[in-house]
């Protein structure tokens, strides 16, 4: 029987059995970003024994190590641009891919984000952006909207978040996409060409952490979750026609730079 590229079926071949039962809380939509890297992987039929994915700590690292069939290295808590940039210049022929969430990546990390992305360094960051610190307890990051609840803003964040997208793009990277976990196919067509691209190719996708954002900011399902990025986020095109009303609390997901 022949197993269609991208299937469940032929993806397996990628994940660890030993890694399951997942670390995964039932419904984050890290599991769905997981089955998307590898899915883009798969289509695009690329060696993994060409491939080394980074990741730091937090659930958004959890994605590669435990679970990837492949050479994986789980570092210190915000420091994985900075080690991915050291097996960039150590090997170049190397597709380096670094897997991390929103407090990982661009919070601790937000230096080696940026500076990687002004060098254009080659290799591509997935920031699994779920707003939130997941792993240890549900503190607010940079990312965390305006007014949303968290452990350490009982009364509502006060801060405007980042728009990480935008960030990393003035920052000088040459590729640059937003989509969340609800947007799958568009999601896997952009990190496909990050795999691809030469350059600093960064991805953000928007994934639903039920447990320690939503419950606290009445979107307590995993269902409620993907609605919201449904109902909240706007192609980049549309938005060129919508006021500044409209597009009040919307998130623009596309092509930023590409
Ligand atoms: S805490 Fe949130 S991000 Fe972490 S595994 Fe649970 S649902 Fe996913």
């Amino acid at each position: 029987m022949v197993v269609p590229l991208g299937s469940t079926a032929s993806i397996l071949k990628y994940i660890r059995p030993k890694s399951f039962p997942t670390p995964f809380c039932p419904g984050c939509g890290h599991g769905i970003l997981m089955g998307a890297i590898l899915r883009a992987i798969d289509e695009l039929g690329l060696d993994m024994d060409s491939m080394l994915f980074v990741s730091g700590i937090g659930c958004g690292g959890w994605i590669p190590s435990p679970h990837f069939n492949a050479d994986t290295l789980h570092v210190t808590h915000g420091r994985p641009v900075a080690f991915a940039t050291g097996a960039v210049l150590f090997n170049p022929k190397l597709n380096v891919v670094v897997i991390g969430g929103d407090g990982d990546i661009a919070s601790i990390g937000g230096n080696h984000l940026i500076h990687a992305a002004r060098r254009n360094l080659d290799m591509t960051v997935i920031c699994a952006n779920n707003s939130i610190y997941g792993m240890t307890g549900g503190q607010v990051t940079p990312t965390t909207p305006l007014g949303a609840m968290t452990a350490t803003t009982p009364k509502g964040n006060p801060e405007p978040p980042f728009d990480l997208s935008r960030l990393v793009a003035a920052a000088g990277a040459s590729y640059v996409a937003r989509y969340s976990v609800w947007h799958i196919r568009p999601l896997i067509k952009a990190l496909q060409k990050a795999l691809l691209h030469k350059g600093f190719a960064f991805v953000e996708v928007l994934s639903s952490c039920p447990t320690q954002f939503g419950r606290r900011n009445d979107l307590p399902t995993p269902a409620r979750m993907l609605r919201h990025f449904k109902e909240t986020c706007v192609p980049i095109s549309r938005a060129k026609d919508m006021s500044p009303e409209e597009l009040a609390g919307k998130t623009l997901i596309g092509e930023f730079v590409g």
